[in-house]
């Protein structure tokens, strides 16, 4: 399994449905990700449903030639401390069992499930996923109003230790999906996973905590120092943290490439796209000449696939090859 390339993040979404139990929110409806999936799936004059989304990403995975495998992302509905499901403060709702579905029907795709640390059958709902094949559990703090550092995930991490399951968290700003609580924006910020890190949990930090928009992120700015920290402790202490390079090829992240190269160990940096979030070709490159340039350009401009759209553009930003197979090698010491 460990010499399989494997892009990890991927993710899915539709209009409510009553087959597959997704739904989003109108205010789902007003962002840029959503547009973005309307034109993807050329639905900007029909109407946008499951068959069309997921026909789109099936044949997405189906025709990428340099990937082997993706993680469709599930994403679990907004509970708060007494357990209570909110679907009025849900903005995306991508059911488990849906996405263990389309594992069954297509074998490039691997099923990352999503569990809300806050519901009562937190447990069953862990276990019934780790048994249906899930590779990982996918977290977004200020979309699913998660406190990482909260007392009540401790049980919920040792779950995780126990099967060696990794958490994929988002860490940064979040744009695609919508908070019902800004006061929750705070816990994207990547300290708040000291705790998951000191209890053993596998922690994948999303987007190694980037700023999407530069600069202009104000509020996120120190996250990625804060990552880098962190990088350091996990030396130290032995913690199993990771990070992934999804959605690193857009514009205004890539002056931060260099430093993920020089800074980042190879060995924890894992490779994947953030699919259907827009890449951009024009993110990085280290050919100096104009000429080469050109070519990988056009090289790039010519492959309709965007999944191995976004492989070329991470490899010739000069990750090594490693990056591409970590994955295959974290997911193959889950215990079932
Ligand atoms: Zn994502």
């Amino acid at each position: 399994m460990s010499t399989e390339i494997i892009d990890m993040h991927v993710h899915f979404g539709a209009p409510a449905d009553q087959t597959s139990g997704c739904y989003w929110s109108a205010e789902f409806e007003k962002t840029a990700a959503y547009y973005a999936m309307l034109l993807l799936t050329r639905s900007l004059l029909k109407k946008i449903d499951l068959n069309r989304v997921k026909s789109h990403l099936l044949d997405t995975i189906r025709a990428a030639k340099y990937i082997n495998k993706a993680v469709l992302l599930a994403l679990d509905e907004v509970y708060d401390m007494q357990g209570q499901v909110h679907r009025e403060w849900t903005h995306l709702h991508v059911p488990n069992e849906y996405l263990y579905q389309l594992s069954r029907e297509e074998s490039k795709i691997l099923f990352g499930c999503s569990v809300h640390p806050y519901r009562q059958d937190w447990d069953v709902q862990l276990e019934r996923a780790i048994a249906q094949g899930t590779v990982l559990c996918k977290w977004i703090p200020s979309s699913q109003l998660i406190n990482p550092a909260h007392p009540r995930c401790k049980p919920f991490y040792r779950k995780l230790v126990e099967y060696n399951l990794p958490l994929l968290c988002h860490a940064g700003p979040e744009y695609a999906i919508p908070t019902s609580n800004k006061s929750y924006e705070e816990f994207n910020h990547p300290g708040y996973l000291r705790e998951a890190l000191q209890e053993g949990v596998t922690v994948i930090i999303a987007h190694c905590a980037l700023p999407y928009f530069w600069i202009f992120d104000s509020n996120y700015r120190q996250d990625f120092q804060e990552f880098l920290d962190l990088l350091e402790e996990a030396e130290k202490k032995n913690w199993n943290l990771y990070a992934d390079v999804s959605a690193l090829a857009t514009l205004l992240r890539a002056p931060y490439i260099k430093k993920i190269l020089k800074k980042v160990p190879v060995n924890r940096l894992l490779f994947g796209s953030d699919y259907p979030i827009p890449l951009s070709e024009f993110t990085y490159n280290r050919s100096r000449n104009f000429f080469s340039w050109l070519r990988f350009l056009i090289k790039v401009w010519s492959l309709k696939n965007p999944l191995d759209k976004n492989y070329l553009l991470i490899k010739k930003m000069g990750f090594a090859e490693q990056i591409f197979f970590n994955a295959s090698r974290l997911f193959s010491k889950i215990k079932r």
